[in-house]
């Protein structure tokens, strides 16, 4: 097998070695509970507050509006599942969000819909936009929350968050935004933007998988998740994961540090590698054009199986998606190259490269080569 090239950043990421190196102590000599309150505990609660202090400080929030959670997941469920809890009390049972959500946001709105409350689902444009406008349109007079992404996690379209969250802001309703894919690549100000809540997690950005940050605006914390224990003032029990939470903060100073060095790394091997997919015939680019994010790539070619084309990319030596990674296993076409109007085969034929901190121009040749020869061959094209 030629060398691994790993193109499925969107997916997940490995951990830098300076943030590895930065959670080691905490897992063999620094394991005290941060709960507890003799010094050995308390140096970890030390420790978590100031890895607080920095990721609040990096997204422009105060250090009580964020929360550690064991994933992005957990941080969506939190998000809509303990607003919409709260808000019923005022008699604003509805929700806002879109169709190209992540499962983690889709599925919470459908769990909240079996319990009789109303979703609107928005529809997105051909590049897998959400117009601001529609979500003015949408909200109603109990509408409790918006909930739309900040970048798409399969075509990596970015959304107007900051306008959205403006009307929001006008109409008096909360606004959450799944950022899941965009911290650590895209600049995040919650003020700014006018974000009321937010979702991050760690091994996107070359933290580690399982920690995530749930950020919330003052005076409108959700009912709690997680109930137990006093942890995270209160409102999310289980004791403290010190090592991952440190890891997380390093990852994400890191991530910010380098962000705007690496999205011009990124976006140039990513236009290359399109530039040489795209002259594959019966291809087409899905997603924004110009707002996507800078490691994400998406093609789609006609009259090909994804999956065979992951299978056959796989004995290249090439890891990479065709629709959601988190989907993967599934063979339905990906939700959000449908609900941007892509035909059921184009969908099906999609392959999404996302590339991150350790990829190269040189791997970026070999995947051009890598699926040009693989398209072909499942073409019964290959001479
Ligand atoms: N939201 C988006 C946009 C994602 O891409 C993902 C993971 O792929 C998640 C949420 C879930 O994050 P986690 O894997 O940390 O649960």
């Amino acid at each position: 097998m030629k060398d691994f090239i790993y193109a499925d950043n969107a997916a997940t990421t490995r951990i830098a070695d300076e943030v590895l190196e930065a959670m080691m102590p905490y897992f063999k000599d620094n394991y005290g509970n941060a709960s507890s309150v003799y010094k050995f505990g308390r140096d970890n609660h030390q420790a978590i507050e100031s890895a607080r202090k920095t990721i609040a400080h990096l997204i422009g929030a105060s250090p009580m509006e964020i929360f550690f959670t064991s994933c992005g997941s957990e941080s969506d469920n939190w998000a809509l599942k303990g607003t919409m809890h709260r808000l019923a009390a005022e008699g604003k049972k509805h929700l806002i969000t879109s169709k190209i959500e992540h499962h983690a946001i889709l599925h919470s709105a459908e769990a909240l819909e079996r319990e009789g409350f109303d979703v609107t689902y928005l529809p997105v444009d051909e590049y897998g936009r959400v117009s601001a406008q529609s979500v003015k349109d949408a909200i109603r007079e109990d509408t409790g929350l918006v909930s739309i992404m900040y970048a798409n996690n399969e075509v990596g379209t970015i959304q107007p968050v900051k306008e959205i969250g403006g009307i929001c802001r006008e109409a008096g309703v909360l606004f959450h935004t799944d950022a899941v894919q965009a911290a650590g690549a895209l600049h995040i100000d919650v003020n700014e933007q006018n974000i009321d809540m937010l979702s991050m997690s760690a091994h996107k950005f070359n933290g580690p998988k399982g920690a995530g940050v749930f950020y919330c605006r003052r005076g409108h914390f959700p009912d709690n998740f997680m109930d137990g224990g006093a942890q995270e003032r209160g409102h999310r029990a289980g004791t403290e994961n010190v090592a991952y939470i440190i890891g997380m903060a390093k990852a994400f100073e890191m991530a910010c540090a380098e962000m705007d060095a690496k999205a011009e790394k990124l976006a140039a091997m990513r236009d290359h590698i399109k530039e040489g997919l795209l002259k594959i015939h019966d291809s087409q680019l899905n997603g924004d054009p110009v707002n996507r994010l800078p490691g994400n790539l998406n093609v789609s070619f006609a009259k090909i199986d994804g999956q065979s084309m992951l299978f056959d990319l796989d004995l290249e030596g090439i890891a990479a998606s065709s629709g959601s990674a988190c989907a993967s296993g599934a063979l339905d076409p990906s939700h959000v190259l449908l609900a941007m109007g892509l035909p059921y085969e184009m969908a099906h034929g999609s392959l999404r490269i996302s590339l991150g901190r350790y990829n190269t121009m040189e791997e970026a040749d070999r995947i051009i080569e890598a699926v040009t020869s693989v398209v072909a061959g499942l073409r019964g094209e290959k001479k």
